[in-house]
């Protein structure tokens, strides 16, 4: 039986990352030798901040997503902006609600 992580994983290579603006035309990630996918590289920290809330508005996630991930980000600068996230450069930023809604799914099929 798969767990929790490796279904929310399935589900975002198998849908986020086949809309990502990084994803090449021949399928890969444009970031790869670049940066780390900033959703990829967070699955367990992402699972519980979703874990954790339960709200039909997606402020209080964004909110959790800053506290747990932005704060210890090595792109986020001490005055709390992101350049990357200003660009639309982040994809955890950008696909963050589509995100926020996989892993509920997942958890609701998990209960
Ligand atoms: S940045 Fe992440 S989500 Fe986007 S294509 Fe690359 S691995 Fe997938
Ligand atoms: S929005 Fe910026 S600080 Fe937050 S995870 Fe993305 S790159 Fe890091």
């Amino acid at each position: 039986m798969t767990s929790l992580k490796e279904r929310v994983e399935a589900r975002l290579r198998e849908d986020v990352c086949k809309a990502c603006v990084f994803r090449t035309a021949t399928g890969e990630c444009s970031l790869e030798g670049v940066r780390d996918c900033p959703i990829l590289t967070r699955v367990d920290t992402i699972i519980e901040i979703v874990r954790g809330i339960d709200s039909p508005d997606v402020a209080p996630y964004a909110q959790a997503l800053r506290e747990a991930v932005c704060a210890n980000c090595e792109h986020q600068h001490p005055d709390g902006t992101c350049r990357l996230r200003d660009r639309l450069d982040c994809a955890l930023d950008d696909y963050f609600t589509w995100i926020v809604n996989i892993v509920d799914e997942e958890l609701a099929a998990t209960e």
